[in-house]
């Protein structure tokens, strides 16, 4: 019997090539795990019975990919897991998207997220929790964490997330797989449903490094469409798989191994670094000492920009119109029938940080905190050439422990968000398992568009371990978590 869990999309891909598989034999695997799995793990929000096929070859060629259900797929629904754009289509295909089906990937599915990607554990989604494949009863993280399920539950070879925060990161820590966030302009946000437009980066979330490297030379890339995007070229990122890394030097912020760090999770830390070192790269403490201040920074660049992004949503142009007898009964209803609770709370924290009165003390100020943690990274990098830290200080919370507490909520953010506020480029990836058979993720942080490096060291980590091949046990369970 064909098992392609064992396999990475890129081998997967090569054998179609070779006709050693069919495609038929790939689609039928796939979509036979997705009936037995996605009811219980609620991860994919919509399957395609016929996917969006794409024309072109590239290594990763023939594979059907899930997207985050903010990225506009061109016909498709699009609601970001809101009740206000449940019955909202894609007028126009994201960037990314035209580039997945140049390179032949097919568009199959997509992924469940938290509402308007406005949480760390998918929770507060529409459509109802997607639980954790290797625990049922616990958070997948979040805001990209359909993509994550699926992933690490082998659904589909990839998929497509977003990370404003670690949004990427943090799911792919607390489900065991890759997730890598580049560099902010690195990757065009043209299509890409707006939370803070400083901040959102798309990126990959896959089994290995060999695949993440293959689908970011597909999504990288200059864009004329997105003002943000960088006018620079993409390297071939498969290059630097496997190469040596003896010569790369590794930061490690005492800031990030202070309190508040489950102690599996730093001991699982301490293991890269050991690996690290026996393949003699060299380890330098270092401080980036305005790291306490990210979160609250974090929060009111992030809410003010949402807050203001998420004005259009006002019952008249997109998805949800509520009854009424007049227009501001319109914004009104529409917008409080329509958004979440935590969806509220940020345009209120976002509102009210913009406000006459207010905007110099918490936004004006936030932006002058962001300079300082951007230029605590720009020191650092004069020392090292990549900084190791732990993705998220634990392991997956059980669903419902977090959801009235939004500060603690917030807090397990902590390791990922000043990458954000400073536009760099970081990737998460498994490093080990808790007692409880729960995965670890280590956090590597780069230099703005060096990628290549944290591609290097990550390739170089999984070359010598196997925790990226561990597949959850999971058991067929047909009936639908949210039914
Ligand atoms: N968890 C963070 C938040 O809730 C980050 C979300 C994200 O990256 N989209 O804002």
């Amino acid at each position: 019997m064909l098992d392609l869990t064992q396999l990475n999309a890129k081998d997967i891909a090569l054998a179609l090539k070779e006709a050693k598989l069919t495609k038929d034999e790939v689609s039928s695997f796939f979509k036979k795990r997705i009936d037995e799995f996605n009811p219980s793990l609620n991860s994919l929000i919509e399957v395609f019975k016929e996917p969006d096929k794409g024309e072109g070859s590239s290594a990763l060629a023939s594979l059907g990919i899930a997207i985050k259900d903010n990225i506009c797929i061109k016909g498709r629904k699009i609601t970001c897991a809101s009740k206000i754009l449940s019955s909202h289509r894609a007028v126009y295909e994201a960037t990314v998207i035209s580039k997945l089906k140049q390179a032949g990937l097919e568009i199959a599915a997509r992924a469940n997220m938290d509402e308007f990607a406005f949480g760390s554990s998918t929770e507060t989604s529409c459509y109802g929790p997607t639980k954790n494949p290797w625990d049922l009863e616990r958070v997948v993280g979040g805001s990209s964490g359909g993509s994550a399920a699926a992933v690490s539950a082998r659904l589909l070879p990839f998929a497509l997330g977003s990370d404003t925060g670690g949004s990427i990161r943090q799911p792919a820590s607390l489900c065991g797989v890759v997730g890598f966030k580049p560099t902010y302009g690195r990757v065009s946000r043209y299509g890409l449903i707006a939370f803070g437009s400083s901040l959102d980066q798309i990126g990959p979330i896959t089994t290995s490094f060999i695949d993440c490297a293959h689908l970011l030379n597909i999504i990288c890339g200059h864009d004329a469409k997105d003002s943000t995007s960088a006018k620079i070229d993409t390297p071939d990122f498969s290059k630097s798989l496997n190469c040596d890394c003896s010569q790369i030097k590794i930061g490690l912020p005492k800031e990030y191994f202070a309190k508040g760090l489950e102690p599996e999770v730093k001991t699982a830390i301490e293991g890269v670094k050991s690996y690290f070192a026996n393949k003699k790269i060299k380890f330098i403490e270092i401080s980036l000492p305005h790291t306490e201040y990210a979160v609250a920074t974090y929060y009111i660049i992030g809410s003010s920009e949402a807050s203001s992004n998420l004005q259009r949503f006002d019952g008249i142009r997109y998805g949800l119109r509520s009854g009424c007898s007049n227009l501001e009964e319109l914004y009104t209803k529409t917008r409080s029938q329509g958004f979440g609770p935590e969806a509220k709370r940020r345009i209120f924290l976002g509102t009210y940080s913009l406000s006459s009165g207010y905007y110099d003390a918490y936004y004006v100020q936030a932006l002058k905190v962001r300079r300082l943690i951007k230029e605590d990274f720009d020191s650092a990098f004069k020392e090292v050439d990549a900084i190791l830290t732990p993705t998220s200080p634990s392991t997956a919370f059980k669903i419902g422990e977090k959801t009235n507490d939004p500060l603690s909520m917030y807090l397990s953010d902590i390791y990922t968000i000043s990458v954000n506020l400073a536009g760099l480029p970081a990737v998460s990836f498994p490093c080990g398992f808790s007692k409880n058979n729960l995965p670890i993720g280590a956090q590597l942080i780069g230099k703005a568009f060096d990628e290549e490096t944290l591609i290097k060291l990550g390739s170089c980590f999984e070359e010598g371990s196997d925790y990226h091949k561990q597949i959850p046990p999971l058991v067929v369970n047909k009936k639908n978590s949210h039914e």
